[in-house]
């Protein structure tokens, strides 16, 4: 199943998307909402027994999960190709051993086809990274590798956008460069893996319809099963955790010339099979 987040009168609704026909199921429960099916909370029966159908294209959808336990867990390096792209950035040059984890505050999430808020005022160097995301659907620590699957609710597109110069700033971490607000687009929904296998699927980003990321999640250095079960040695993964797995050679930080985020640019984040993000940058005073 495709499982969306739709605003609807003010609120937000469960919806069941069928890429078949474009359209959305919305559900008219308010009792609950995406966060809690994924926790198992509620049942999917008690949710759609009443609803309303409504095209895709007209449905206002928000990020499909809202409610996260801590920062969205986020993997760097994971593209061997993007790991080269950015040698000389870093101290050591080998390929990690392990994959490298960081992560980005939860008021950075925005839905798949809002605003990306820029504040040229608070940065210059707006970037952005497509990228596979997971969603844990089964609390778990130690998970063995061939476990991985059971854990994983489902999977969706992110866009890991980075502001470079926050980054570099602050002792060359992640966390403060990804977490300024709105700025990840998730979505457009979750697909849950019964309905597709993520081990092998292209990935792009388009600016202006320039394509600039292209990929296949199939080069991730380390698997799916094997992010889950290094990073939940010790650690407790919790279901509505969300997982970054990494982004593909092409940002724009690493190119000649670079290329920047810029106040009216249109950003598409897709992967075969799991939809598209398609994002405006909006001028917007963070500040
Ligand atoms: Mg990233």
């Amino acid at each position: 199943m495709r499982l969306a987040s739709v605003r609807l009168n003010g609120e937000l609704r469960i919806g069941m998307v069928d890429v078949g026909d474009d359209s959305v199921f919305v559900s008219s429960s308010l009792v609950a909402t995406v966060d809690d099916v994924v926790r198992g909370l509620i049942g999917l029966d008690q949710v759609f027994s009443v609803g309303e159908r409504i095209a895709l294209e007209d449905a206002d959808l928000a990020a499909p999960v809202s409610r996260f336990n801590r920062d969205l867990l986020c993997t760097g390096w994971n593209y061997l190709d993007h790991f080269y792209e950015t040698e000389g950035k870093r101290s050591d040059g080998k390929p990690p051993e392990h994959p490298n984890f960081f992560t980005r505050g939860p008021d950075s999430v925005i839905g798949p086809r809002d605003d990306i808020a820029w504040d040229p005022e608070l940065s210059q160097r707006y970037d952005y990274e497509a990228e596979l995301a997971l969603v844990i659907g089964l609390d778990g620590r130690s998970i063995p590798e061939d476990q991985a699957s059971k854990h994983v609710f489902g999977v969706m597109v992110a866009n890991d956008v980075s502001l470079r110069d926050l980054q570099f700033r602050h002792g060359g971490q992640w966390l403060k460069g990804k977490s300024i607000d709105r700025t990840c687009p998730l979505g457009p929904w979750i697909t849950t893996l019964d309905e597709i296998d993520p081990s092998d699927l292209e990935i792009t980003c388009r600016v202006n319809g320039e394509l600039l990321q292209s990929a296949s999640t199939a080069q991730l250095a380390f698997s799916v099963p094997r992010l889950l079960a290094e990073l939940s040695q010790g650690m407790t993964l919790r279901a509505g955790d969300v997982i970054l797995t990494g982004t593909p050679s092409g940002i724009g930080n690493a190119r000649d010339p670079q290329i920047r985020l810029g106040e009216g640019d249109l950003v598409e984040t897709g992967i075969a099979g799991l939809g598209s993000l398609v994002n405006r940058v909006v001028r917007s005073s963070l500040l």
